[in-house]
């Protein structure tokens, strides 16, 4: 919203109506690797939904067997609507699988059932980027929406004659400090995200719930749904480089005169 009537402002030099700059064009890699990433990660998740484990396991009964080998018994696994709402929540330490993962027993539920079971064996360890994840929720909520608002608001100010110059640009600087923090938040989920799936994999095959072509299918699951999360952190660095030009070229107009 506020990224769409920044375009009808003409950033970064006021006046209304769209104005092209060469730094719209820093959006295309993230949209692309986007784009590229579900396609990915749907057409892999769909394929191994049609392949049942040899086991018979479900998503639900994989997670449950991870979880207790680790001496999680209180972690509870419930159900939750949606596709792909599966999640690992910290607070409840408690594992939330999306209806076709929980009752689905093909490679690709017990994939994403594991991976879930690998973030609560993270927790169980105090796996530091967890926890630095997790510490950092309550600030990227204030600074997703703060960003924006800061950015926006400053652009405008700083297209307004009568508004000294500096507070405009100082606003501006504020949202791409703000903005940082959730790129920094992008960065800091991957290794998360990675580790989680490493951990899903090694105990798949440690207590014999998959075969090992199997876990070679897991695999391909686990690494299209991290390619999703390599590509939200390129989408939100090419975001914030775009912001960095358009402050330069605020500043440098300033400086003009
Ligand atoms: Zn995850």
């Amino acid at each position: 919203m506020t990224l769409i009537l920044a375009y009808m402002y003409g950033y970064p030099y006021g006046g209304w109506g769209y104005q092209f700059h060469w730094w719209d064009l820093l959006v295309i890699p993230g949209v692309l690797l986007g784009m590229y990433a579900q396609m990915k990660l749907s057409s892999t998740y769909s394929r191994y939904m049609e392949e049942p484990v040899a086991n018979g396991l479900t998503g639900a009964e994989a997670a449950r067997r991870v979880l207790d080998a680790a001496g999680l018994r209180s972690v509870e696994i419930y159900e939750v609507p949606g596709h792909l709402t599966d999640h690992y929540d910290p607070t409840k330490r408690a594992l939330f699988l999306s209806t076709e993962n929980y009752h689905g027993a093909s490679i690709s539920a017990v994939g994403v059932a594991a991976h879930e079971a690998g973030h609560a064996l993270q927790h169980k360890e105090a796996y530091a980027p967890l926890h630095l994840r997790m510490s950092m929720v309550p600030v990227v909520n204030i600074a997703s929406m703060g960003a924006w608002v800061a950015f926006f608001l400053g652009m405008v100010l700083s297209g307004i004659r009568a508004v000294s110059p500096g507070t405009g640009t100082l606003l501006m600087e504020i949202g791409v400090g703000l903005f940082s923090i959730m790129t920094l938040f992008h960065l800091v989920t991957l290794p998360v995200e990675f580790d989680a799936s490493s951990r899903a994999k090694r105990q798949l095959l440690v207590l014999g719930l998959v075969t090992r072509e199997e876990q070679e299918g897991v695999a391909s699951v686990l690494s299209a749904a991290a390619l999703t999360y390599v590509a939200a952190l390129t989408a939100s660095l090419f975001e914030l480089l775009k912001w960095i030009m358009i402050l330069r070229s605020v500043n440098s107009r300033d400086d003009d005169r």
